[in-house]
């Protein structure tokens, strides 16, 4: 890539928490970013949140479009790139981080609960990826990252759909990182424990207070502290890792 072309980085659900800080680790003069969101319970405050993370950019000097996709339909997605390589002609760093959850005890989890939940943070993943990828393979350079989380590995009562779609994540990284390493992509999983966002907010107090009982390093973690990582993995240290899941959990998971 020459010195005047700018890095296009995409990220997913770069509205709030995670993502957002995400995109602020990317801002600067030589990026631009594209990220997503959606919701369809609140699209007004939505869509100020990602109008907020835009203008956050912008104070970096940096550039941040966004618009509402929804990663589970593949026509969005599509939609989405074809808008990304038309303005800029080329995809440098994806970081698939949108992710929900739905939790309930395996016995009592419904169909929807289950499908929705896989859709959106697996099949979602798997259909930026293989979009991106062709991108990243004519220009024979690329970066993916994908949020997992430690509970891929370790399991969590409660949690089977999530469980499934991170665990799911980290086979995915693997097997892209396998088959696309010789075109100059790399692809490599991050996996938080437990980060102070909205995601962990609408867990009742007990739960959270057992959450923090099983950090050694005594505090939940903070949104920057997994953007630093991704930033890391995107940057050229960064060029001789592949199909690595780093665990970012202040030992939560050792
Ligand atoms: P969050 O605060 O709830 O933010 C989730 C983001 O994903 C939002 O920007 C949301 O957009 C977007 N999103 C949700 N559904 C989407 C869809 N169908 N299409 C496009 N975007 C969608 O969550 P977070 O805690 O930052 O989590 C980010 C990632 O980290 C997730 O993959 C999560 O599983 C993973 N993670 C989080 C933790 C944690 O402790 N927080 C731990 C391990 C892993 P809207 O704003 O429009 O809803």
């Amino acid at each position: 890539m020459s010195d005047q072309v700018k890095r296009v980085v995409v990220i997913t659900g770069g509205s709030r928490g995670i993502g957002r800080s995400i995109c602020l680790s990317f801002a600067g003069p030589g990026t631009h970013i594209y990220f997503n969101y959606f919701s369809p319970t609140d699209p007004d405050a939505e869509m100020a949140a990602a109008a907020e993370t835009g203008k956050s950019v912008a104070e970096m000097g940096g550039t941040a479009k966004s618009m509402s996709v929804n990663v589970a339909s593949e026509s969005e997605v599509s939609s989405f790139f074809k808008k990304i390589i038309d303005e800029t002609g080329r995809i440098d760093v994806l970081v698939n981080n949108a992710g929900i959850t739905k939790d309930g005890l395996l016995v009592r989890m419904n169909e929807s609960d289950w499908d929705s939940v896989i859709n959106i943070n697996l099949k979602g993943a798997f259909t930026c990826t293989k979009i991106a990828a062709k991108k990243m393979m004519q220009q024979r350079f690329g970066r993916i990252i994908n949020m997992a989380s430690i509970v891929g590995v370790t399991g969590n009562p409660g949690q089977a759909n999530y469980v499934a779609s991170k665990a799911g994540i980290i086979g995915l990284t693997k097997t892209a990182a396998k088959e696309l390493a010789s075109r100059g992509i790399t692809v490599n999983a991050v996996a938080p424990g437990f980060v102070e966002t909205d995601m962990t907010a609408m867990l009742p107090k007990k739960a959270q207070d057992a959450m923090l009982a099983q950090i050694p390093m005594g505090r939940a973690g903070k949104p920057e502290d997994i953007a630093a990582v991704v930033a890391f993995l995107a940057s050229e240290g960064a060029a001789y890792i592949t199909g690595q899941v780093i665990h970012v959990s202040g030992g939560m998971y050792i």
